[in-house]
This record gives structure tokens, C-alpha cells and sequence, in this order.
């Protein structure tokens, strides 16, 4: 079929690797529904199924790392595709695929979310993975965002005081990304700080306050909708802004329609009266 000449609804596209949570809380569907809140079309390549519910993640299974491949070749030869979205990586031949296309794309902006553990705290990853992470995708990044485990496991940082934390956000730097977001929910503080660190720099601190709840799928919803973002044409501490307070919003507007952490209502704008 020829494609329509006079395509008026013409959206930019995201391609997203992500796994499946079957909650619908985290990973592919959460970055499916924050993108596509933002008017943006997701093109989605599944890295792996996952069997949890609200409270834990029993276990995972990669796709094969050939097929994934090739779904995303298939895709970027078809689609113009303006961001991509790494999130959930699962094993190390998942990796090297994604880098076989992120080779293949150079002019494409990243954004990784470095998924190593669930939002209830249950392993994602172990340090194979990890140094496969550090290797062969961060090179390629335009923005990681990770949260401050996720930053001291990245760098293998035994401590962790803020100037621990600021040192291993640098040394990301150091492996090619060209920004890091380290989110701070996981802090002990009535305010949430989120510091974003770009190459020689200062650090830009960014906002929120604390929500009373645990929530499933915030990182996912975070970085697909700066995905978005970017997508759409914004700089990166712009859509950084942008993508943090649509997060906001939609932890604002969560739900619990499990018995463990509260899913982000992150198609807000469709059931407003
Ligand atoms: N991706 C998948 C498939 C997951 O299952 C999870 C957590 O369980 C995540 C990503 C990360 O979720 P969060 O955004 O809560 O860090």
C-alpha cells in the first residue's frame, strides 16, 4: 500500500525496548500510555516478558535478541523515529542487539532508563548486565535517568553519601552519556530533589514534593514522557521539566487496583470532567 501523500496527522514517534508487566503499572504499557499522553506515537519492541503483580516480580524471560533486532529494523525502515526509549534489558544479548541498532541510528536521540531492580525493590539485573550497560549503550545517550540505587550500582559505588552520588553520576558522564538525571524518591526527605549533571557543568536541581503512596512504573512514566518530549522538540532540561511535572500529575492522579504499590494515572487528561 502507498503511503498517504497529504498526512495531516502526522505525530513524532518514539521506538521503545521495554519489558512487559503484566500489572500494567510499569514498562511497556506505562510508556505506551505517558507517550502517548504527550500526542506522540510509540512504537513498541518488547526486551522481555515478566510475571508480577503489584507487590513483586516472581520472574522474567527475554525475548530472542535476533527477533527483537530485527522488529526494530523493520520499524526504522518503515517509520521516521525521532526518540528512543530504552527501559527493562533483561540479559546481555538484548543489549548487543539494541546496540547493533543504536550503531545503526547514531542520529537519534536516547533516553535510558537503566531499570535494575522493580519499583518493590526486586532484581532486574545482575553485574554482567550492568557492565554490558556501562559498554554498549551508554556511548549512545542522550539523557540516563536513573534513580540513586540505580546510580551507585551502575558505577559498583559502595557508599552512599551525596558526594558519592555526585561521583558516580560523573563517571556515567565519563562513559558517553551526554546527561545523567539522578531521581531522588529514594531519599529521606520531604522534598524530592532530582539533580541533572551535564558534562563539565553544574549541577541543575529540580523539584517536587513527596506523594504519600509507593508507586509501580514512575521511572517507566518519567522517562517516556521526556522521551515524548524530546520527540516533540524540546531541548533536554526542557523536557526533563516537562516530563517531571506530567509525572507529577500522573502520581497525583494514581490508583490501587492491586494490594501493593499505587499505579500512576497517567491518562489524566481522558477522564477529566
Ligand atoms: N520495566 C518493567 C518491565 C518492570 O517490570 C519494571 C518494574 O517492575 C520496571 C520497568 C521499572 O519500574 P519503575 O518505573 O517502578 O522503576
Amino acid at each position: 500500500m502507498t503511503a498517504n501523500k497529504n498526512n495531516q496527522n502526522k505525530k513524532p514517534v518514539v521506538l521503545c525496548f521495554s519489558g512487559h508487566d503484566p500489572s500494567g503499572g510499569a514498562g511497556i504499557q506505562a510508556d505506551i500510555e505517558a507517550i502517548s499522553a504527550q500526542g506522540v506515537h510509540a512504537a513498541t519492541v518488547i526486551t522481555a516478558l515478566t510475571c508480577q503483580d503489584t507487590n513483586q516480580v516472581l520472574n522474567f524471560e527475554p525475548v530472542d535478541a535476533g527477533k527483537l533486532q530485527q522488529q526494530a529494523e523493520v520499524l526504522l525502515k518503515d517509520m521516521q523515529v525521532d526518540a528512543i526509549k530504552i527501559g527493562m534489558t533483561a540479559d546481555t544479548k538484548i543489549i548487543q542487539a539494541i546496540h547493533n541498532i543504536l550503531k545503526q541510528q547514531p542520529d537519534i536521540p536516547v533516553i535510558f532508563d537503566p531499570v535494575l531492580a522493580s519499583g518493590g525493590g526486586d532484581a532486574l539485573s545482575n553485574n554482567e548486565l550492568i557492565d554490558a550497560m556501562n559498554t554498549y549503550l551508554l556511548p549512545f545517550c542522550q539523557l540516563i535517568t536513573p534513580n540513586i540505587p540505580e546510580v551507585l550500582k551502575l558505577t559498583k559505588t559502595q557508599g552512599h553519601s551525596a558526594d558519592d552520588i555526585n561521583k558516580a553520576a560523573r563517571t556515567l558522564l565519563g562513559k558517553g552519556t551526554e546527561y545523567v538525571l539522578v531521581t531522588g524518591t529514594h531519599a529521606d526527605s520531604a522534598i524530592i530533589e532530582h539533580n541533572l549533571y551535564h558534562t563539565q557543568a553544574t549541577v541543575q536541581s529540580f523539584q517536587n514534593s513527596r506523594l504519600p503512596y509507593e508507586y509501580h512504573g514512575s521511572g517507566c512514566t518519567l522517562a517516556s514522557s521526556i522521551a515524548a518530549f524530546v520527540a516533540k522538540g524540546s531541548d533536554t532540561n526542557k523536557a526533563i521539566q516537562l516530563g517531571l511535572d506530567y509525572t507529577f500529575q500522573s502520581l497525583q492522579q494514581a490508583h490501587a487496583p492491586g494490594h501493593g504499590q499505587w499505579l500512576p494515572g497517567r491518562l489524566f487528561e481522558l477522564t477529566k470532567d
